[in-house]
């Protein structure tokens, strides 16, 4: 080969290669919302601080009613809402059932749009087919983790979602799994955005019924375990840089969660971490669809237009993002 056109050829190869390289670069950084008025004017990195959080833990305790909460000996739940945000009055979707109200809360669409209405699953159907918070983070290179007790809920798992993904399969002993099992996990791995999902006081309660004395003892028990992760988000050193919501996917009453009734569709929604108000009582209406916008906001991440959910305004000490104001 001619030595000048090999020259030419490694050159042109070279400035391609680095041509890749920057928009590989530039694809990994996180989009962020316009925190400025003054649309040409990028934000400060410190306006950013003060608006959004790094990490984000999205806890659900299935089948817990709101109730439930005054009910029982819960300190940690208690001081998270002391610590932050919440209302007792969040609704969920209909059907009030786990894997159409956690597929709502993780698409952020109600059930007319993402049409999963199916209470079951297993790894020969398929995943879900909408974007959901995970595939909407990847994205944005973020790292994403799941741990959860119900094995149905790997439907939300989509392939190439979540980076690491755990199922306790309704074992006895699954509540403290899942919260050991985080807390090894955040420690070495500081994952950016976690669902983690306990399977109980919903299996007391079909057995033994609604806010039945072993149902509240089950509730209890989910409390200590977030003592755990809370915990351990500090031992990761993380949890200054992040914001965490609790919730539920729907109540019940007797041994069932079926219907329409304000006991099934009534859940409880706490969010705290830096950016929320503290001690605060939401006014405005939370859906259970509401937390996916909610997250990607809280992590400067623009929300897609298609969603039923609005972020939870309200709770932002900063709400500038949405207004243009501060
Ligand atoms: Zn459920």
């Amino acid at each position: 080969m001619n030595k000048s056109f090999e020259i030419l050829i490694n050159l042109i190869l070279v400035t391609f290669l680095l041509f890749a390289g920057f928009s590989l670069g530039e694809v990994r950084e996180p989009t962020r919302l316009s925190v400025s008025s003054e649309p040409n004017k990028n934000p400060t990195q410190s306006q950013l601080n003060n608006t959004t959080v790094k990490y984000a833990v999205v806890i659900t305790i299935d089948g817990l009613r709101p109730d439930a909460i005054s009910k029982s000996n819960s300190p940690n739940i208690n001081s998270f809402m002391k610590q932050g945000s919440y209302t007792f009055e969040a609704c969920t979707v209909i059907p009030p059932r786990t894997l159409p109200a956690h597929t709502s809360l993780v698409t952020g669409l109600d059930t007319k749009k993402h049409k999963q209405k199916l209470n079951f699953w297993n790894p020969s159907m398929i995943y879900v087919d909408k974007e959901t918070i995970f595939s909407i983070a990847k994205k944005q290179g973020l790292k994403t983790a799941m741990f959860v007790g119900k094995n149905k809920l790997e439907y939300l798992a989509k392939p190439g979602s979540i980076d690491h993904f755990e199922s306790t399969g309704e074992a006895a002993d699954s509540i403290e799994k899942i919260g050991s099992h985080f807390s090894a996990y955040v420690k070495s791995a500081k994952p950016q955005l976690t669902l983690i999902h306990f399977p109980e006081p919903d299996l007391t309660g079909h057995k033994r019924g609604w806010m039945s004395r072993d149902y509240i003892k089950a509730f209890e028990k989910v409390d200590r375990a977030i003592g755990v992760i809370i915990e351990s988000l500090r031992e990761a050193g993380i949890y200054p840089e992040t914001i965490i919501i609790i919730t539920s996917d729907h109540g019940g009453e007797g041994k069932t969660h079926e219907g329409s009734d304000p006991q099934v569709m009534t859940i409880p929604w706490i969010a705290f971490g830096k950016v929320v108000k503290k001690d605060y009582k939401i006014k405005e209406e939370v859906y259970i669809y509401d937390t996916a916008s909610t997250v990607l906001s809280a992590l400067g991440i623009n929300i897609p237009m298609e969603l039923d959910g609005k972020p939870a305004k309200e709770i932002f000490i900063n709400q500038k993002r949405f207004t243009g104001k501060e």
